[in-house]
């Protein structure tokens, strides 16, 4: 039966681990409870503050920080009286009130009964762990104190209490490792849940107690024998099956007779050696049974339990489970993370060892990017709380899986980067197909390479939620990257199409209009749309329609009238005289291409093509400028690209000559692919013929005039 304590001086008498200077702080956050909970009655009647303070205990009976207990007497402060939580913190600080906000929150929609604020709920408790583990110790404590007082309550309630605990909160427990709690608290939940089969059991344990006493006493006495002859110092205590397991194992199908038999104790000695040697002597005289020794020390359970299990034919030959550890053991065994209380460094040294040692934790953690509510309980439930096997890397370590699970849920497990570059897995030195269902003490390897990757069909060929989404992830990342890519070619050769040189269209003001337009937020999403046929190409030039370089500058020039023309050889330049122009040397311009000045620093004014990307439609510097009617040949380079075919020179010089064009220099950029050649002609519709023709030979696959 467990202690009820009364008084601030009984929790006190059980915190000689604390410092004492946390004494003022706990006994002043006991005032400070019992006076705002003054008056306040527990539905069993008693005085408000008797139930932190009894929480605040059960915290103290597994060693919890000073801040933790301080938060356990003023944990229900926030919900159930007028104090806020600016209030606590002004008085306790920022850590204390924390504590309290987040169980808190986690308390608050307890008292719903809709299904999807249950699982919020339990969401909350899940998460609230993972940012500070000592909420959910909190919470634990909370509810173990609630379940030995839930006989007050309403049947119906006491239902629905009893069934969260044991859904959710007793696989938490037990996934931290702390056994003591886990197991009162499902006893308790047995007792309300299902009334009739608790109470058949506690009668046939208590009808069988003097005979199995007396069983466990003289094996005690027998085994303390043999190791005081080994000179091996330890303790022995008889151990009781919890209500719980004597239930699950009779749902399982045993007779109470079969389970009973099983009569259990307890070895304690100092060193690890001492474990193994320990039983050693104990199997030299007592028979072991086959198949049921478990060496928990070398690979500790996944909650960092560690013992050796035995079962031996033991006296009058009786059948005895025997457990054998060292005290540091049986700490973790009955405390699990809580053993990692650091007093120097607070929450940061729990949370570490939570993250470090329990798998439990990252596969929490990894499942928490999932949004909907009703789905991550679902993931969680699946994945960790539901009944699991266990299996082994090649090293030996524990990986801890659900019923079902494949060497994809493996793989996954250990690494995502051993789940994406898996090829194949072998299990206990046979390889085996991906689908393979794992089963408990299975060793696993995986073989990966680096050039493998996932498939759409190991979707189904897993169990495990964390694997699925894992892998769904990496082909959405792959397929986005690669529709991200081909949008952009599509995108750019539509530019080039259109002649919209890429700067000007890639600048900020263009492009937060097209994205504001057609409500993407950054230009890979237009791509991908690109990509996947989901937009037309020719709405986002719509968009842009008005806003080509040049069309500005077009817009800019021809509002104004050239007055007083100046004639300077070829080009007319707007309202200046004696004045040297120059054609650009980028860009080339020929007579009747659409054409712009710009105002040099010292050289007068150069003449540039409207579309040559040195020029910028905003600058002010730029000056409208026309060709007069002059008959005269102008050099421009054209960028031919070729398919690799040897005459191709040959076509060109031959088609050439048919034409005024002259030819005046040829480049090879790349052999019988890439040439610049410069020409002289007279006009832009004489060239744009010649390109055509040349366009028209089967080698050549592109030309286009040149910008430097
Ligand atoms: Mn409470």
């Amino acid at each position: 039966m467990y202690i009820k304590i009364n008084t601030l001086k009984e929790l006190e008498n059980n915190l000689s681990y604390l410092n004492t200077d946390s004494f003022s702080v706990i006994e002043k956050a006991y005032d400070y409870a019992f006076k705002k909970h003054l008056n306040q009655k527990r539905l069993s009647g008693e005085d408000y503050i008797i139930h932190p303070l009894n929480v605040a205990f059960i915290l103290s009976t597994i060693h919890a920080d000073c801040d933790t207990i301080t938060a356990a007497l003023l944990h229900d402060i926030v919900e159930e009286t007028d104090t806020t939580l600016d209030e606590l913190e002004s008085e306790f600080g920022p850590s204390i009130s924390k504590l309290v906000d987040g169980i808190t929150k986690i308390n608050k929609l307890n008292l719903s009964k809709e299904n999807d604020s249950e699982i919020s709920t339990q969401r909350k408790i899940l998460v609230g762990m993972t940012e500070d583990v000592r909420v959910i110790f909190l919470k634990l404590a909370d509810r173990l104190h609630n379940m030995r007082t839930l006989w007050a309550l309403p049947v119906e309630n006491q239902k629905a209490n009893a069934k969260e605990t044991l859904d959710i909160l007793t696989p938490i427990a037990h996934r931290l490792g702390i056994g003591s709690i886990k197991s009162e608290l499902e006893d308790l939940s047995l007792r309300y849940l299902k009334p009739d089969v608790y109470f058949q059991i506690v009668e046939q344990v208590n009808a069988t107690k003097k005979q199995r006493d007396m069983y466990v006493s003289k094996m005690i006495e027998s085994v303390s024998n043999i190791l005081n002859e080994h000179g091996i110092k330890h303790e022995i205590k008889g151990r009781s099956k919890s209500i719980y397991s004597i239930y699950k194992k009779l749902d399982k199908g045993k007779k109470f007779n079969e389970i009973y038999d099983f009569l259990a104790l307890r070895v304690f000695v100092s060193k690890e050696e001492e474990c193994y040697q320990a039983l050693g002597y104990i199997h030299s005289k007592f028979k072991p049974m086959p198949k049921r020794f478990k060496d928990y020390i070398a690979m500790p359970k996944t909650n960092m339990y560690q013992s050796l299990h035995t079962t031996v034919f033991g006296i009058d030959e009786r059948i005895f489970e025997i457990q054998i550890r060292t005290y540091e053991m049986d700490k973790v065994a009955e405390n699990g993370i809580a053993s990692h209380w650091s007093y120097k460094e607070g929450k940061s040294d729990m949370q570490n060892s939570m993250e470090q040692k329990l798998q439990f934790f990252r596969v929490l953690m990894d499942l928490n990017t999932t949004t909907d509510d009703n789905e991550y309980m679902k993931s969680v439930k699946e994945d960790i709380l539901n009944d699991n096997i266990y299996v082994f890397t090649p090293k030996g370590d524990v990986i801890e899986l659900p019923i079902g699970s494949t060497p994809i849920d493996f793989a996954y497990r250990v690494h995502s980067k051993v789940g994406d570059t898996m090829v194949s897995a072998i299990v206990n030195d046979n390889i085996v197909p991906l689908d393979y269902e794992l089963k408990d003490n299975d060793i696993i390897k995986i073989n990966t390479n680096k050039n493998q990757s996932p498939s759409y069909e190991w979707i189904n060929m897993c169990k495990t939620t964390g694997a699925k989404n894992k892998i769904k992830s990496y082909l959405s990342k792959n397929e986005k990257s690669i529709n991200v890519l081909k949008g952009e070619e599509i995108l750019k050769s539509e530019l080039k199409r259109r002649k919209i040189p890429i700067n000007s269209f890639y600048k900020e003001e263009n492009l937060s209009k097209i994205l504001h337009d057609i409500k993407c937020t950054d230009i890979s999403e237009v791509y991908i749309l690109l990509a996947t046929n989901k937009i037309n190409i020719e709405s986002i030039f719509e968009e842009v329609k008005n806003d080509t370089k040049e069309d500005l500058i077009l817009k800019k020039t021809n509002n104004k009238v050239v007055t007083s023309p100046m004639v300077k050889g070829d080009i007319i330049v707007d309202g200046t005289s004696n004045i040297k122009v120059n054609l650009a040397s980028c860009c080339k311009p020929v007579y009747e291409d659409k054409i712009v000045g710009y105002i040099t620093k010292g050289n007068g004014i150069t003449v540039h093509r409207i579309s040559c990307p040195n020029i910028s439609e905003v600058d002010s510097r730029i000056i409208d400028v026309a060709w007069l009617n002059v008959s005269k040949k102008y050099p421009t380079t054209l960028l031919i690209r070729a398919d690799g075919s040897k005459n191709m020179l040959v076509n060109i010089i031959a088609k050439t000559s048919n034409t005024n064009i002259v030819v005046e220099s040829i480049k090879t950029l790349q052999v019988d692919e890439l040439y610049e050649i410069t020409v002289l002609t007279s006009s832009v519709t004489e060239l744009n013929k010649y390109i055509f023709d040349l366009e028209m030979l089967s080698s050549i696959i592109s030309v286009e005039r040149k910008f430097l």
